[in-house]
């Protein structure tokens, strides 16, 4: 009997799993599956706690759907990705594998991990094979008329777009099982040997049941007030289904689909359409990462900004981080996330240029500490973020647009509903003024245990024009 291995890495889901269906399409074959841990690895690139212990929680949820199957999930945990690919190696000739199938990731290391994997299981004599899983449409297959890479997100969308119309990436359901009842003793699930963080399972549904049950719930109804809702934090406008798409609990074919089903216009316009647009976005910054891998090596994509003057501010770096600004929105958006692992996408923004535009802080400082605290943090989309805010990304917010937080607040959280949740020292301020707490204290004589602003906005913008201006120059 020959023996197949999956190799689940950032797919940790039954359905619509493009490997694990190609490794049980033979019905004969005895099918197993594999989760390498290697929490080194991890530490290098700050994942999150939270994101481990989510990924450790859906892993577990994984492991019974997959004994379900007939298939058993064995778990091991090393070190590095080179420590990975040698247990594979071993894994492979101990359960005598004759073919190996995993997802393809897109960054630069997974990609090196993936091809030394292929490269030394072929000598083994182990057929393998990769596919393009996590995205709509596989890197490289949407190009420019002058076949390149898109730089520009509106017609890599237009493009897109066209191609998911003449031809949907079809949604594979869960394969079936393999034997009549149930695996029982199953390979033992130890926890990471990584910080352990918890974190709110009624904010993220951990597993796949969960993830398609908060799906199906979102594009039936919801989503029709997506483009109304979705920039004001204070309301529950979007999705939340960010970790399940970067841990694999989620596929995007599968939101598509769904989507469709739902909303059958989705392609063409309306609501629907827009929140289609984000899943575009995130597809944009991964064919961006396999075009030009200089963006997972801390590079920016516009190389006239590396001459960007940027400030060494330990102290205003640690206020931001903690939000301790002085600007409410900014500081209710910190305060999110460093206590739930999550940030809404508009605070996102907010807060990122804050840190670059009114602090003049280095973005990559910024994204590392993203990194290290979201729950869904992916390297395509926190990268694409922060360079899109830096104005070092490809197409991105020119550099000499500048957010003001203070007016961000005022539209995005006009009455303060958001920044009161966060921000509890600023319950006695009156909605009016909850943008500029300091100025109601002062005319009526109250104290306030908030930090004053810590730089000027105004002056800050001058300055950070200054900066970028002189680099343009320089280069
Ligand atoms: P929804 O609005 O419901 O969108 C649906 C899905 O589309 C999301 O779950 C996400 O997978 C994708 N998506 C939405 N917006 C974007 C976007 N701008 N770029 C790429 N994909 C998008 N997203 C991450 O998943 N991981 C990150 O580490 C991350 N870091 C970011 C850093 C910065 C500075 C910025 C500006 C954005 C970042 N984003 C990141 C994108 C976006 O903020 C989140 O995807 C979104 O807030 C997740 O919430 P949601 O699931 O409710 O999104």
């Amino acid at each position: 009997m020959t023996t197949h291995l999956v190799w689940l890495r950032n797919d940790l889901r039954v359905n619509d799993n493009s490997a694990l269906w190609a490794a049980c399409r033979s019905r004969h074959a005895r099918v197993i599956a594999l989760f390498i841990a290697t929490p080194a690895q991890w530490r290098q690139h700050n994942m999150a706690p939270r994101q481990a212990e989510y990924i450790w929680r859906s892993l577990r949820q994984l492991q019974q759907s997959l004994a379900e199957k007939g298939i058993a999930l064995h778990y091991h945990q090393c070190d590095d990705f080179a420590a990975a690919v040698s247990y594979l190696q071993d894994f492979c000739r101990q359960q005598r594998v004759d073919a190996l199938f995993y997802n393809y990731q897109y960054e630069f290391n997974e990609r090196e991990r993936d091809a030394a994997a292929e490269r030394l299981l072929s000598q083994q004599g182990v057929t393998v094979q990769g596919f393009d899983d996590s995205v709509l449409l596989p890197p490289g297959s949407v190009r420019t008329g002058n076949n390149e890479a898109y730089k520009v997100f509106t017609p890599f969308s237009k493009a897109y777009r066209k191609r998911l119309r003449a031809g949907l990436p079809e949604c594979l359901s869960a394969p079936p099982a393999r034997t009549e009842a149930p695996l029982t003793a199953l390979p033992p699930l130890s926890p990471f040997d990584y910080p352990r963080e918890s974190f709110d399972e009624q904010l993220f549904p951990v597993g796949e049941a969960a993830a398609l049950q908060r799906l199906r719930a979102f594009c039936r109804q919801p989503v029709l007030a997506y483009p109304a809702q979705r920039d004001f934090p204070a309301s529950e406008g979007t999705s939340r289904l960010s970790v399940c798409l970067a841990t694999g609990t989620l596929s995007p074919r599968q939101c598509l689909h769904r989507l469709l089903r739902e909303q059958p216009q989705a392609l063409e316009e309306g609501a629907a359409s827009i929140w289609l647009n984000e899943l575009i976005w995130r597809d944009f910054y991964r064919h961006l990462l396999v075009a030009f891998p200089r963006l997972c090596k801390n590079q920016p994509f516009a190389a006239w900004t590396k001459k960007v003057a940027w400030q060494q501010r330990p102290d205003r770096f640690a206020a931001w981080r903690e939000g301790k600004t002085g600007y409410p929105i900014v500081d209710a958006a910190m305060r999110q996330l460093n206590a739930t692992g999550w940030m809404h996408n508009r605070l996102r923004m907010i807060a990122a240029s804050f840190l670059i535009k009114d602090l003049q802080i280095d973005w990559r400082s910024g994204e590392r500490y993203f990194m290290s605290v979201l729950i869904d943090g992916d390297l395509a989309a926190n990268n694409g973020g922060w360079q899109w805010s830096a104005s070092t990304g490809t197409d991105a917010v020119p550099w000499f647009r500048i957010f003001n937080p203070t007016t961000q607040g005022e539209r995005f959280d006009a009455g303060g509903e958001f920044i009161r949740r966060w921000l509890p020292e600023l319950a006695a301020v009156p909605d009016k003024a909850i943008h500029h707490p300091h100025d109601w204290a002062k005319k009526n004589h109250q104290r306030l245990d908030y930090p004053l602003p810590i730089v000027e906005h105004k002056a800050a913008r001058e300055q950070t024009l200054a900066i970028f201006e002189a680099a343009r120059k320089a280069s």
